[in-house]
């Protein structure tokens, strides 16, 4: 028996962002520890508004979080089979073709909130007359279709929320197919759960009565329904959906902004549940975290200013190993002890190179006036080759005492000779990457 199926399924309408990366992160994560299968379905039908590098770019944006799909499947290529189940629940009549327009619609459901009735819709079009729908046809109308809903009680255990109950005699019933013949996702995805087997659904709370519905056609199906998790959605400090900050928030912005992909993982998952949203080292970390008892019902508040503490955290912690590759692409050299000197000074991973800079290339002295005679001797003093790994302790215990200074008298210039710069990683780290024959040079006041 294998392991859990599921999805994440975008429209690939645009990039996503991280409200996004949290199901999509939730999904692949439940599945990665129960060695499960990770589907991406591009929920594509809208053809007018789904684009090719869109799709791409959530690939991609699925990659660099960490979680490739182990499957992509996309809606486009499955219109046969929906035709062929719309045909089926046809033959059912759990399905009816309507006429109204989007305007006619629309004045339906303002009449019905003008009289303080939910908009739900009247069921007009089942009490249509063959000779109605003639002529229709005959005027050039296209019918759009609606899944007839069975009026009842659906219940389901969610596995974030327990046990929910709606009564579907309280929604419209379901618009499934658009009079262009485009496919919406509200049953496609049904057929698409009962085809893939899917065993979990993993989506935003935004789809709860979706869910009712939608459990009403897996019946109509004679599908099996999966186990449901309905996720808070992340907003923004003040309660705003992320969309109003889509550009900032986008995964894409985020990577070219320097942040740590497992940062944002971290932020997208731990945010809104019992858990401190804290650095992980990896996603295999993250996804023990991972419990649906402990997404909290209310929304999840999330600071995009907190981005920036998280990604600088999670470097301070990254091992050699995973960052060693993105390094080299930075032209960082220095291997492991450079990695391990420098890393808890870095903001973003690009910083890195800065550092790089400051022990492997020449540098103009920094050195002000009044060190000088100073830097001349405690270059005097610099322990001759090789360097010992205590190099740095005994080059101060000799300077001590000859230049009788302590503290930041004595630490702050040699930091300026040495690197340039007012602060920076421990010079004790530093000293051996800079190398003696540069260290000497630069403490008596030369480019090197
Ligand atoms: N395309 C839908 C959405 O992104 C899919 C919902 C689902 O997960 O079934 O909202």
């Amino acid at each position: 028996m294998s392991g859990p199926v599921v999805r994440f399924a975008p429209s690939p309408t645009g990039l996503i962002h991280i409200g996004n990366a949290r199901t999509a992160l939730l999904n692949a994560l439940y599945a990665r520890k129960a060695g499960g299968t990770f589907i991406l379905r591009l929920d594509d039908t809208d053809r007018a508004r789904s684009e090719e590098r869109f799709a791409e770019a959530i690939k991609q944006d699925l990659v660099w979080l960490g979680i490739p799909p182990d499957k992509i499947e996309k809606q486009s290529a499955r219109v046969a089979r929906y035709e062929a189940a719309l045909e089926k629940l046809c033959g059912m009549n759990r399905v009816y073709a309507c006429y109204e327009t989007e305007e006619e619609l629309d004045r339906k459901r303002k009449r019905q909130l003008g009289r303080g009735l939910p908009p739900v819709y009247d069921r007009a079009a089942l009490a249509m007359s063959d000779e109605d729908r003639a002529k229709y046809e005959s005027g050039g109308r296209k019918p759009y279709w609606r899944f007839k809903l069975d009026h009842r009680l659906v219940k389901w255990n969610d596995l974030v929320r327990g046990e929910i109950s709606i009564d579907t005699a309280s929604l419209s019933d379901p618009v499934i197919c658009r009079a262009d013949g485009t496919w919406l996702y509200s049953m496609s995805s049904v057929i698409d759960d009962i085809d893939m087997n899917v065993t979990h659904v993993i989506r935003g709370e935004d789809h709860i009565t979706n869910t009712a519905a939608q459990l009403d056609m897996f019946d109509a199906l004679g599908g099996k329904a999966p186990v449901f998790a309905h996720h808070n959605l992340l907003t923004l400090p003040g309660g705003e959906g992320l969309s109003k900050r889509f550009g900032s928030l986008s995964i894409q912005s985020l990577c070219q902004a320097g942040h740590e992909a497992l940062a944002i993982a971290a932020a997208a998952v731990l945010t809104g549940t019992s858990l401190a949203v804290e650095p992980v080292q990896t996603l295999d970390a993250l996804a023990d975290k991972i419990d649906f008892k402990k997404i909290s019902h209310g929304p999840a508040r999330f600071d995009p200013a907190d981005l920036d503490a998280l990604t600088a955290k999670t470097l301070h912690g990254e091992t050699y190993a995973s960052v060693a590759e993105r390094l080299d692409a930075l032209g960082v050299g220095g291997g492991e002890k450079f990695w391990l000197a420098v890393r808890g000074n870095l903001a973003r991973l690009s910083d890195a190179k800065d550092w790089w800079e400051v022990v492997s290339a020449p540098m103009a002295s920094q050195i002000a006036n009044e060190d000088r005679d100073f830097c001349k001797l405690a270059e005097a003093l610099l322990p001759a080759e090789p360097w010992s790994g205590k190099v740095w302790d005994e080059w101060l215990a000799a300077i001590k005492p000859a230049a009788n200074r302590k503290g930041r008298e004595l630490f702050h210039p040699l930091r300026i000779a040495l690197t340039g710069r007012e602060n920076g990683p421990e010079l004790r780290a530093l000293l051996p990457l800079i190398g003696r024959a540069r260290a000497s040079a630069r403490l008596r006041g030369e480019t090197a």
